[in-house]
């Protein structure tokens, strides 16, 4: 052990994100919950024309241009967003204005792992509550921890489930810190919980482009809150957070909201497709409002047919934690790579024990 870092950025774990294997490798990626569609041709198109003067400049300090497009689509103000590098740079941003040691950081498990990453590097107190075997918010146990900030993921990953807008409106108007909501998937849902922040001060709603608009690799997300609630934000993110690439790209990808919608269409209807093939080889699977699938095995045997499918080339994801260690989250694909993945997996149970 070194004496190079503080005590707790020693003491914690990295992060460990999907697999992102190299370009150009054979390889059937269902692990990141990427689209696997490519970005609207519109938000291409503008990518061709950068030109050297944007890139000469710094950018918009506050992404102004993506914030316009983003305020039209949404029906807030422009005063009303921020814009971030991912949606994870604002995750990042709420914890280091909100929380430090002595401060309690709270959210529902399981849930998305960078939460307590980020309260690790900040040194702040972590509370981790239990979702309900049916996964209904534990409201009353999160209000009596009434943290700094309460972290809601909805729909939440890996369990795909939305949490009902009545259960966030509990929670916002008890808490009196700040409540994120992550709707990091929003886009393959039917309902948002974006009314809330014009209703309650605390309330900041968290989107990203890496999900619906087949952008992650751009780096764009954005949250909506109360401008009081920004101004803090805005303090302590980076000055230049957003570069001008992103920005003007991902202006014009939001703008193209039938694409996004006709993209998602097609993943909705190969996700009905996949649970119900993954079902009839006795896959217990629950219901997702996401383009992903949490999907138990029926012979209990989920990290060994992750291991085989990797070997395969086909990659998904699987988390060694408590409730997710006989389980598989499989990001949904293509039929064809979805039609892979089946065929694959009919082997394996049948070959492998
Ligand atoms: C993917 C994901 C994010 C991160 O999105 P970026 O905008 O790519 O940083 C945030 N929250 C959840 C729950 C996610 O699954």
């Amino acid at each position: 052990m070194t004496n190079y870092f503080r005590s707790n950025v020693d003491a914690m774990a990295s992060y460990v994100p999907g697999e992102q294997p190299p370009r150009g490798t054979q390889i059937v990626k269902l692990n990141s919950n990427e689209n696997p569609y490519p970005p609207s041709p519109a938000a291409l198109a503008v990518l061709q024309n950068i030109d050297g003067e944007s890139l000469r400049r710094y950018p918009q300090p506050l992404g102004g241009e993506f914030r316009e497009a983003a305020s039209k689509v949404l029906g807030v103000p422009p005063d009303w967003i921020i814009v971030g590098n991912g949606s994870d740079e604002l995750l990042s941003v709420v914890i280091r204005a909100c929380a430090e040691p002595g401060r309690k950081v709270v959210y529902p498990m399981p849930t998305y792992v960078l939460y307590r990453t980020l309260t690790e590097i900040q040194a702040a107190d972590i509370t981790e509550i239990a979702y309900r075997e049916d996964y209904s918010l534990p409201v009353e146990e999160l209000v009596a921890i009434n943290g700094s900030v309460t972290f809601i993921a909805s729909p939440n990953s890996p369990s795909g489930h939305v949490v009902p807008k009545d259960e966030l409106r509990k929670l916002a108007s008890q808490l009196s810190g700040v409540l994120v909501i992550d709707e990091a998937y929003v886009d393959f849902t039917e309902d948002n919980a974006l009314a809330l922040v014009k209703e309650y001060e605390n309330v900041i709603v968290i989107r990203t482009l890496s999900k619906g608009y087949s952008l992650a690799g751009l780096r764009l997300g954005f949250g909506v809150a109360n401008p009081k609630l920004l101004h803090g934000l805005f303090k302590v993110k980076d000055s230049y957070n957003i570069d001008a690439i992103a920005c003007a790209v991902g202006t014009a990808a939001i703008t193209d909201q039938d694409y996004k919608n006709a993209c998602v269409a097609k993943i909705k209807a190969s996700r009905t497709k996949l649970a119900t093939d993954l079902k009839q080889l006795g896959f217990h699977v629950w219901d997702s409002q996401t383009n992903f699938l949490l999907a138990q095995p029926p012979q209990g045997n989920a990290e060994y047919l992750y291991q085989k499918l990797k070997e395969r080339g086909i990659l998904i994801r699987y988390f060694n934690q408590p409730r997710l260690e006989d389980k598989l989250r499989i990001t949904v694909g293509t039929d064809e790579q979805n039609q892979t993945l089946i065929e694959a997996l009919i082997y394996l149970l049948e070959s492998g024990n």
